[in-house]
């Protein structure tokens, strides 16, 4: 109670500001800039698609918070399932056979929804606390299923460039992001990339078949470069999200999938921001017709009310693994926070909440909608390089060249200073590193209207912050 009144008191905003800027240790952060000038933003509430700070402003969250509050914010539902789980029983490890009610149920339900082949149904899942850890566990699984087997030596991950995979030692070194290896000594051996389906970037111009063939031909280089007797999995984004919303191009998919199946490589699906519906799909390897080997979800999971994530497994891997048994005794991982039922409860809350309300369905109208009003809004704009989505996740890519394309110097932070013009015009988007992308995943209820008010507010905050560097000579 003291420190909700600490917190909401009048006159307040300023103490907590200070506090955040005197001893909040932020991620992904300019550390001195933040020690100097504080929060830009100190955000206390939230309802439905809206954010408010501490000092009574709202703002539309076009991201839900991170690609995650996909049920929007200050629903009861999962509010009272979080609260009667944590009455009846607020925790109980999974370690030795251990378990607990929630969990079980929810392995179930997420075994029943997942996507799978015929040939290699899913048939377990291994919980975690975020997208990072799991997409750890999933690097360990690969491993340990290849030691079981006996070839040790097949154990690299190929992962993509401007992929997002988390920031642990092996799930950061799979993100194929430079900024989040810089200064940590990373990525560890046995991590390999491959080239983005950033058709801007990598495939100007270029039809879907010629784009598709040349990311084909750079895989099959890198596998026989490195040998495919040495490479255990390849990680992706059905869609990749935090490296730029990138779709890939049509037949991509079939394909990449050919060449691993030859190889003999595992596929791990990363749907931590297309599961449970973002793509107006239930899952990413639906909408894109991927037959992954493993899959890690997280986020829309539990709408992010509570940290939870999964690996879940196929059969084939599972009978593998289990074998494991034999040659090393108990399975040696797991966390204190596995298959957390406060977690589980809420997940199942939450997915109760999307199969009621057609939130699947929704995410895929609105997301028609969302297109439509960026293609309307950024089309004829001479520095939008690319227009891009899939469902209810969209981005617009600014260049200094529109025909040849040519980027920004990155030190004149264009997709940052569009992202706070945005702050100011009460709409919260995100600028994706490593290029000039602002994004907008909004939550799944969000209406049309509040879309054309976030679109709008894009386009107004992107003609500002253009006319500022024209007229600053900034190129
Ligand atoms: N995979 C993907 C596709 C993600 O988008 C993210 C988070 N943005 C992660 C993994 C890592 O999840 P977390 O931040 O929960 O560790």
């Amino acid at each position: 109670e003291n420190n909700a009144k600490m917190a909401g008191s009048a006159g307040a905003a300023a103490d907590v500001s200070d506090l955040d800027r005197r001893y909040s240790f932020h991620p992904f952060t300019m550390l001195a800039e933040h020690e100097r000038s504080g929060p830009p933003l100190v955000i206390s509430r939230g309802s439905g698609v809206h954010l408010e700070d501490v000092t009574g402003r709202r703002f539309i969250d076009a991201m839900a918070g991170l690609w995650c509050v996909n049920v929007g914010y200050g629903r009861d539902e999962l509010a009272n399932a979080m609260r009667d789980q944590a009455a009846t029983l607020s925790y109980c490890h999974a370690f030795s056979s251990m378990a607990s009610d929630m969990p079980a149920v929810l392995s179930a339900r997420l075994i029943e929804m997942a996507p799978s082949a015929a040939s290699s149904p899913m048939s377990k899942v291994f919980f975690g606390n975020s997208g990072s850890d799991a997409n750890d566990t999933q690097v360990k699984l690969v491993w340990y299923y290849n030691n079981v087997l006996g070839r040790p030596q097949k154990k690299k991950i190929i992962a993509r460039s401007r992929g997002y995979h988390g920031v642990t030692v092996m799930s950061a070194g799979m993100t194929g992001l430079p900024g989040l290896h810089a200064g940590f000594d990373l990525p560890l051996p046995h991590i390999l990339h491959t080239t983005a389906p950033h058709r801007l970037w990598e495939g100007h111009g270029m039809s879907d078949e010629a784009f598709t063939a040349k990311l084909v031909d750079d895989l099959e280089q890198l596998i026989a470069r490195e040998g495919a007797d040495t490479i255990g999995a390849m990680i992706m984004e059905p869609v990749m999200g935090a490296g730029g919303v990138i779709v890939p191009p049509r037949g991509y998919y079939a394909a990449i999938q050919d060449v691993l199946a030859r190889h003999d490589i595992l596929l791990i699906a990363d749907e931590v921001i297309c599961g449970f519906g973002r793509l107006g799909h239930m899952f990413g390897c639906d909408a894109l017709d991927i037959r992954p080997d493993l899959i890690t979800v997280a986020k829309g999971l539990t709408s992010a009310y509570y940290p939870l994530s999964g690996c879940i497994v196929s059969e084939p891997v599972w009978e593998t693994i289990v074998k494991g048994g034999e040659h090393y005794g108990a399975f040696g991982h797991g966390y204190t926070y596995t298959a957390h039922p406060i977690a589980a409860a809420t997940a199942l809350a939450n997915l109760d909440l999307i199969a009621s309300e057609n939130m699947v369905e929704r995410a895929g109208a609105m997301g028609a909608y969302l297109h439509e009003r960026l293609a309307d809004a950024f089309d004829d704009h001479p520095l939008v390089g690319e227009i891009r989505g899939f469902g209810l996740i969209g981005a617009v890519e600014f260049v200094a060249r529109r025909d040849t394309p040519r980027a920004f110097d990155p030190a004149l932070k264009v997709a940052p200073r569009i992202v706070a013009a945005m702050i100011e015009r009460g709409v919260i988007s995100r600028a994706l590193p490593n290029a000039d992308t602002i994004a907008f995943s909004p939550p799944f209820i969000i209406g049309k209207r509040e879309i054309d008010a976030v679109v709008h507010a894009a386009r107004d905050a992107a003609d500002s912050v253009m006319q500022d560097l024209e007229s600053a000579g900034a190129w």
